[in-house]
């Protein structure tokens, strides 16, 4: 696997690129053993290098690695890694037309088959408080069993296998949200039914498509 440092300063890049976070906002991170590397605080996602990020211990939560301080919702990100022993990358955005729809209390559902594909398990939190241990205590809770959150007035946040996971995921809900907005300004967005999504999954194509995804680096 490519260096964990240098995957995440790539995968910054793309979600600036992507229009996922404005300015020093959202927050990455990824696991490589018992570390886990986060975006600085302060940061822009496109603007860090390998050296600025910040090397956390999982277990006792210490910063063992970096000279800046790591990213204000730290805490969030140990939490779900610690309630999700196969995540290896957490991803956090300030996306703005996911943000905007999940906070009218719209709950994103599935009305292509790319939602079905790359989102996992999805599930929304209500808000906290960001930075708050009442936030990080949440959000690992949700994590539990849920791999794409969406969480009211504040953004989206996305558990992966690996640092490509979760780009797609958070990828994936932007569009999702661009196109129940363009759905719902000129009609009724009509939703996958439960029989539609698990036929979808069950498909052999969906399946190697999730297997590689997965098992890519
Ligand atoms: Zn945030």
């Amino acid at each position: 696997m490519a260096n964990v440092r240098d995957e995440l300063v790539r995968y910054g890049k793309k979600i600036a690129q992507a229009g996922l976070v404005a300015g020093a906002g959202g927050n990455i991170s990824a696991r490589d053993e018992n570390l886990i590397w986060m975006k600085p605080s302060g940061f822009a996602m496109d603007d860090m290098t390998p050296e600025d990020l910040c090397g956390m211990d999982v277990d006792s939560g210490k910063q063992v690695e970096g000279q800046n301080r790591p990213t204000s919702e730290v805490n969030m990100h140990l939490a779900i890694y610690r309630s999700r022993p196969d995540a290896m990358a957490v991803f956090h955005t300030h996306s703005p037309w996911a943000s905007g729809v999940i906070t009218a209390g719209v709950e994103l559902r599935p009305m292509f088959a790319e939602f079905v594909n790359d989102l996992g398990r999805t599930g929304t939190v209500p808000y906290v408080t960001p930075t708050t241990q009442g936030l990080a205590d949440a959000m690992g809770e949700k994590a539990k069993d849920c791999d794409t959150i969406f969480m009211v007035n504040h953004g989206v946040l996305a558990v992966g296998v690996n640092v490509k996971q979760a780009f797609y995921r958070v990828l994936v809900v932007e569009d999702a949200a661009k196109s129940f907005v363009a759905a719902a300004s000129v009609g009724k967005p009509i939703f996958f039914t439960r029989e539609q999504v698990d036929e979808i999954l069950s498909l052999d194509a969906v399946k190697y498509r999730t297997k590689m995804m997965e098992e890519g680096k």
